[in-house]
């Protein structure tokens, strides 16, 4: 695509791709044949590619993600310590048990690392993929911490109330996250016709609800930590045209494990010197009723 970029304001997410792997093999996993080969990957450059879009974008959120971002923790102290203060950074993490850290190690350093982190996202799943770390870990950590559960294959009412409850009983909020692999245009908004939405609403009351072009975002029920539910398209770029000119619209930019910088998802390299000219537009979020969007 050759149209100038736009971007809302405070700059597109960057998730970044840790370069060490997780040890796991989620069956939904769509990051995990990367880490196959780890020829080429480097901290270095990645810390490079921190710097190009912290000068670009001062006030763009950061997100850790992997891989497993807490496998190397010296390494992502380095990351972290990149990053001024403008900028919120999130943790995608499964909380692992792991043999190189232990959990106190971990526990240690998502405490002292506190002022940076503005939230932990920590995968759980109705089905064991990952060996998790003890749920006594989480009363230890004085991080933000919300849970992240990807729906996949088959589950019921039954199940997700087990997990709820689980989460709830140590005050955590839960966000459910639909496989986006099977999102599209015109499934993004479709909430009645969508069984998550419908099996959630059977739980608690959808609450709120808003979204952008490529994402949105439903609440349940007004007691205890949030429950959500989250549906994105598997690509974030859109094609815009605004006053006679298309733009390309980016929500997220990826530094994968090599350090090079992509615009999408999808494979695309940020061209960089464009984006230095990026042009903003106020974040196109807004609240909807569920079916009458
Ligand atoms: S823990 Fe995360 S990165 Fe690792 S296989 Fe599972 S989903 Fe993929």
């Amino acid at each position: 695509m050759s149209n100038p970029y736009m971007t809302r304001q405070g700059g597109a997410t960057v998730t970044v791709f840790v370069p060490y792997d997780c040890g796991n093999h989620c069956p939904f996993c769509i990051n995990k044949q990367e880490y196959e080969n780890t020829e080429g990957f480097s901290a270095e450059k990645i810390c490079r590619s921190i710097r190009t879009l912290d000068a670009i974008t001062p006030e763009c959120d950061f997100v850790f993600t992997g891989g497993e971002p807490l496998a190397d923790l010296p390494s992502l102290q380095k990351m972290l310590d990149l990053i001024p203060a403008g900028h919120r950074i999130f943790i995608n993490t499964t909380l692992p048990v792991m043999k190189r850290h232990s959990a106190d190690e971990v526990v240690d350093f998502l405490n002292a690392n506190s002022g940076k982190i503005s939230c932990v996202n920590v995968s759980r799943h109705l089905k064991k993929y990952v060996v998790e770390g003890s749920d006594d870990l989480f009363a230890r950590l004085r991080v933000p911490v919300r849970i992240n559960c990807v729906l996949f294959d088959q589950y019921d009412e039954a199940q997700l109330r087990g997990f709820i409850a689980r989460f709830h009983s140590i005050g955590l909020p839960i966000q459910f996250r639909s496989d986006y692999t099977q999102t599209t245009p015109e499934n993004l908004y479709d909430d009645a016709g969508d069984p998550i939405f419908k099996m959630l609403g059977a739980i608690a009351p959808c609450t709120a609800a808003s979204g952008c072009r490529i994402r949105c975002n439903y609440s349940f029920g007004d007691k205890g930590p949030e429950i959500s539910y989250h549906k994105t398209l598997p690509y974030s770029t859109m094609t815009v045209n605004k006053n006679g000119v298309d733009y390309d619209v980016l929500y997220d930019i990826i530094v994968k494990q090599n350090g090079d910088i992509h615009s999408d998802w999808t494979g695309d390299a940020l061209d960089v010197e464009k984006y230095r000219e990026v042009v903003y537009e106020p974040y196109d979020l807004h609240d909807f009723e569920p079916g009458r969007r």
